[in-house]
């Protein structure tokens, strides 16, 4: 007997009308996010030395779990999103100690913290599942919410009248940019749903913002594979907006991603799942992800080019482009790829050729924990593509050319722990091609964060080693020249 409507609903504290438009809820949001965050970061010795990875889960699981149910009710406007995205970002910056100016995106992703558009699509979307798919009938919300999607259409969608059709208007727009709604498999996946549903609605907005409202995005490849550049904002052009909706096309959709995926952008970076770690190869790997201005920070930063203490504005705009490297007659600034691919300094050069039967040995390993995750994990579908790829990666591997643009982009992801689908990889260039096998076996490979603490462990603390080795010696090169730090021309810049 479904119970009937009436206007003094309370839940848990706040008054629910009949639209369900609790504009003020937002008003009530931030202060409670802002004060667990002081609470929690800002006063608390005790966490105050805790690594990157616990705080970055501290906060997820504090403040965004007990805020989840507020989260949902919270309108779908960009000004929402903005509100909660400053209280996350302002955190996350001072969580891992990042560059002021480093990209946004970068610091939702390697913080693994969701962008304040996931977070209230995801609680909105798993909540919308959850009273539709509901067997209580009876129960208040799920009547109300029976009632409300009985309503009459208009001819162009709903009313927008209610919070039902403002989650039905809010899904239809984003099928004209290409995100099918979503469908659960089954009644325990709502919540996978919503988060796979939740990263989908992001990248789609965000296209939709960097290309222009009138484009049409479902006429746009969905496959663009990210160039074989490697600056801060590269990253999260190729992560945000380019392979990472591959996840689509792999059939994975709804259920959980891919390791392929498991990379800023994607579903959270590797370096949040380790266990095993130390704090220095994390470090070294969230900065030398920045791009150039990594060297102006420990450990790979010359002692010259070290920030200040006290840094002006002027001086992080001016450095926001890096240094030209003095080692070499390149011109071009330097950071982590020329550090590993480029730079032709005798000593540098040298460092290299260990490093890259370093690298074959990591390339091993990874094939080797990777597959073995998805055994582990038994899921089905892929074991035997796993396998096989595996296999493949063993196979090419003693006729790989580190020297070719596939060697240099799979040395540097190799060394920076960012994982790759096969889609990387040019079509033409995949037939034998040991990069083009790890790839897909990433692409087949689709285990919960726990089966992956292994390769994570493997992967993060291998590629700091290596990137470490070469960098050090980089570094110390530089600081026996006595160069000081010299700005790139505008044309040579990396953030135009
Ligand atoms: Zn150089």
């Amino acid at each position: 007997m479904p119970v009937a409507w009436v206007n003094s609903y309370i839940y848990l504290g706040y008054p629910l009308v009949q639209s369900l438009s609790m504009v003020s809820l937002k008003d009530q949001l931030r202060p409670r996010m802002t004060a667990a965050h002081a609470r929690l970061f800002a006063y608390n010795g005790a966490t105050q030395h805790l690594n990157q990875t616990a705080r970055a889960q501290l906060f997820k699981t504090y403040v965004t779990a007990s805020v989840g149910y507020l989260l949902a009710f919270l309108p779908l406007e960009p000004s929402v999103f903005a509100s909660l995205d400053s209280t996350t970002r302002a955190f996350t910056r001072r969580c891992l100690d990042y560059f002021i100016y480093s990209p946004t995106a970068l610091l939702h992703v390697e913080a693994a913290a969701p962008s304040g558009v996931a977070l209230v699509v995801r609680a909105r979307v798993q909540l919308a599942l959850s009273l539709q798919n509901s067997t209580a009938t009876a129960s208040p919300a799920v009547a109300v919410y029976a009632k409300l999607a009985a309503l009459p259409c208009k001819v162009h969608g709903r009313s927008g009248a209610s919070w039902v059709d403002d989650t039905y208007n809010f899904i239809t727009t984003l099928v004209s940019l290409g995100v099918p709604p979503p469908r659960p498999s089954s009644p325990f996946a709502l919540k996978s749903t919503a988060k796979a549903y939740a990263r989908a609605a992001t990248y789609a907005l965000l296209r939709a913002e960097e290309r222009g409202a009138h484009i049409d995005l479902r006429a746009a490849p969905s496959i663009s594979g990210p160039t074989l550049s490697a600056t801060a904002r590269q990253y999260v052009a190729d992560d945000m907006f380019g392979y990472s909706l591959d996840s689509n096309d792999l059939g994975h959709f709804g259920a959980a991603s891919p390791l392929s995926a498991r990379c800023p952008g994607g579903s959270g970076s590797l370096l949040t799942k380790t266990l095993t770690t130390s704090q220095h190869a994390v470090t070294l790997l969230a900065r030398a992800r920045l791009g150039p201005t990594c060297l102006t920070m420990a450990p790979l930063g010359p002692t010259l080019w070290l920030r200040p203490l006290v840094c002006s504005v002027d001086w992080y705009k001016g450095t926001a482009h890096g240094f030209i490297c003095p080692l070499c007659p390149s011109g071009a600034a330097a950071d982590a790829w020329h550090i590993l691919n480029v730079c032709s300094h005798p000593a540098v050069a040298a460092a290299r050729v260990p490093a890259r039967v370093s690298l074959a040995d990591l390339l091993a390993r990874i094939a080797l924990l990777a597959a073995t995750a998805q055994t582990l994990n038994s899921l089905p579908a892929g074991r035997v593509r796993a396998r096989a790829a595996a296999l493949d990666v063993a196979a090419f591997s003693p006729s790989l050319n580190w020297d070719t643009p596939v060697g240099l982009f799979l040395a540097y992801r190799l060394c920076l722990a960012m994982p790759f689908p096969e889609s990387c990889i040019a079509a033409n260039e995949r037939l034998g091609c040991s990069a083009a096998a790890l790839g897909r076996l990433l692409d087949s490979v689709c285990v919960r964060d726990h089966a992956l603490r292994a390769l994570a462990d493997a992967w993060v603390t291998g590629g700091a080693r290596i990137l470490d080795t070469i960098g050090g010696c980089w570094r110390d090169a530089v600081n026996a020249s006595g160069a000081p730090p010299r700005t790139p021309p505008p044309a040579l810049s990396h953030f135009r």
